[in-house]
């Protein structure tokens, strides 16, 4: 089991920092930046590299910048730009007047193109994508040259001027860096640096036709901005040689690519382009489903900014890819709301429980502690009737060896309450359990045994007069195999889909002190799990909970606590 403590192990890039600040490299500056692609939602893999980011900056009194990579003006839109701000606010981290968007940097891009085909380091090309990819060889067979690659710098700077222009349709040329095409590594072998694209822009609007491409704009950005360490994920390790190649080709700051493992979580999928079929396939109700990896669907799911940082922190950095256990995600978030959630009583399938020896018209007002946790938390009142209702699974009517909870004739305790006996089952036409009677021993008010005798099981329970009628949602996996993406042909991931990973219940009950929960509270609804307020279809007249994680030891919590 992980220490309850968020430790700061060392790991390779702490070493790397720790060693560049010793060297007075960049004047000992730290300075990184997270830059997010606006055109999905951020998940908790973008968790991971945003705390990396942001957090090393903390570390060691640096900046993180925050910049936008919006340089595909088709798929991007301001709905995610304003998404990932929240997303990375509310896990506590900030960028104060640092925000950028390499759309900012445009002309100085462009600039920057100029200059390299001025160099004699870029060419535009007439080929079709196809044929660039014929062109391009493949990891055994070298590439060949572009019939277009020895154009004179000045016939290239006149197309290109005209590509700025717009006076070609979209596909037909391109601007390209001449580097090897015999390159080992295909990203080398003169790779696009411009391609036009006849789209309005979120940012920029109709000012360009043609748009950088990722490697050429992103080591750039970094370099104008005076970042020293661009910390990313490991995909990015083949493209440090090009990322390398256009800072030293135009003599520009350099800052250092260091690249660690994406953050993999079984059960899951973290891939924008796959979250997005998810989307717009159905299979989930929005960007924000409670079964979401993203950091809004957790957030709604009810997982706390801190589980999700002790999460990272744990599991840390490493330079290998592996998969890390959903669990262990449960487990922080456990962790950290069982130190801060108010328990409360809440039943999800409930059966009617009529105790014969309460007077009718009385009530009792019982003592309950609101954390066990934290003292501070205090204590509340649950009242107590002749009309209850307990989870229908805590009753047997023919109980298996090791089943200790109510069966007729026994006797176990309610909860703050008292100790209950069944005395008798009564069923529908159907022969299915619909109410219990049972009686109550006054002498064990506060649920304490008047003389010493024992009951083996605790129950919650609630009070019918006085309960509230709630929708709850459980959730389970959105996938049922470990690895989603492991199918069989013909198949895509979205065939190891969970087609039970959402269950509705709309007849549970609550004790009435949760009257006041408002959308985005979490409680810990004792036995069942920890349970949110849904923040989008919850009204004050109709509450709705979404089951957060279960709790994993239930009965050892209830033996200690009483
Ligand atoms: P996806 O693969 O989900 O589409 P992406 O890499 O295309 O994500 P970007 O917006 O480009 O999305 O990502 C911003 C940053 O987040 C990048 O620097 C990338 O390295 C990092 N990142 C994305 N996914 C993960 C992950 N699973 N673990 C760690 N870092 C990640
Ligand atoms: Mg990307």
């Amino acid at each position: 089991m992980p220490s309850t403590e968020p430790t700061a192990p060392s790991n390779f890039i702490r070493t790397i920092i720790r060693e560049d600040i010793a060297a007075n490299k960049n004047d000992g500056r730290v300075h990184t930046r997270f830059p997010p692609e606006p055109n999905g939602y951020l998940h908790i893999g973008h968790a991971k590299a945003f705390c990396v980011n942001f957090g090393m900056a903390a570390e060691y009194g640096g900046l993180c910048n925050l910049r936008f990579d919006d340089t595909n003006p088709v798929k991007e839109d301001v709905e995610y730009v304003d998404s990932i701000m929240e997303d990375i606010r509310w896990l506590g981290f900030n960028w104060d007047d640092r925000l950028f968007y390499a759309s900012d940097y445009f002309d100085q891009l462009y600039e920057y193109a100029v200059q390299l085909v001025k160099l004699g380091k870029a060419y535009v090309c007439d080929l079709s994508a196809d044929e660039i990819r014929e062109y391009r060889g493949t990891l055994t067979e070298p590439g060949k040259n572009s019939p277009y690659r020895d154009r004179s710098v000045e016939e290239n700077l006149d197309l290109f001027e005209r590509m700025k222009a717009g006076e070609f349709p979209d596909g037909t040329r391109v601007l390209r860096s001449k580097i090897d095409m015999a390159a080992g590594n295909l990203n080398m072998r003169d790779p696009v640096i411009y391609r036009n694209i006849h789209a309005s822009h979120h940012r920029t609007g109709d000012k360009w036709r043609l748009y950088p491409m990722y490697d050429f704009t992103h080591c750039l950005s970094d370099s104008i901005e005076s970042i020293t360490h661009s910390l990313c994920s490991l995909e990015f390790e083949d493209h440090r040689p090009l990322y390398d190649w256009y800072l030293d080709q135009l003599g520009v700051f350099h800052p250092q690519q260091i690249e660690f493992a994406r953050l993999n979580l079984s059960y899951t999928i973290l891939s924008k382009r796959k979250l997005i079929q998810l989307v717009d396939g159905g299979h989930v109700s929005g960007w924000d489903d409670p079964r979401m990896p993203t950091i809004c669907g957790l957030r709604r799911r009810g997982f706390t900014p801190a589980a999700i940082r002790n999460f990272l922190e744990r599991i840390g950095v490493a330079k290998r890819d592996s998969i890390v256990a959903v669990a262990d995600l449960e487990f922080s978030v456990r962790e950290d709301l069982n130190k801060h959630a108010p328990r409360v009583m809440g039943v999800l399938n409930p059966l009617k429980v009529v105790i014969d020896n309460y007077p009718e018209d009385q009530t009792d007002e019982l003592d309950a502690v609101n954390n066990p946790e934290d003292e501070s938390a205090g204590m509340r009142k649950v009242p107590f009737s002749r009309v209850l209702y307990i989870e229908r699974e805590d009753f047997r009517e023919d109980p298996p060896k090791k089943f200790y909870r109510l069966a007729p004739g026994r006797e176990v305790r309610l909860r703050y309450a008292y100790f209950i006996t069944c005395t008798d089952v009564i069923k529908d036409e159907n022969g299915e359990v619909i109410e219990l009677r049972c009686t109550y021993d006054p002498a064990s008010r506060g649920g304490s045994s008047p003389d010493g005798r024992k009951v083996k099981a605790t129950l919650h329970w609630v009070s019918a007069a006085h309960a509230l009628d709630v929708e709850v949602r459980l959730y389970e996996h959105l996938f049922t195999k470990e690895n989603p993406m492991e199918v069989d042909e013909g198949q895509d991931f979205t065939a190891n889909l969970n087609s039970d990973s959402l269950e509705l219940l709309t007849s549970a009950k609550v004790e009435p002190s949760l009257a006041d929960a408002t959308p985005g509270m979490t409680y810990q609804f004792e036995r069942r799990g920890y349970f949110c307020v849904d923040a989008k279809d919850s009204r004050p007249d109709h509450l709705v909970f979404n089951r957060t994680v279960t709790l994993r030891d239930t009965w050892a919590k209830i033996a200690k606590v009483l």
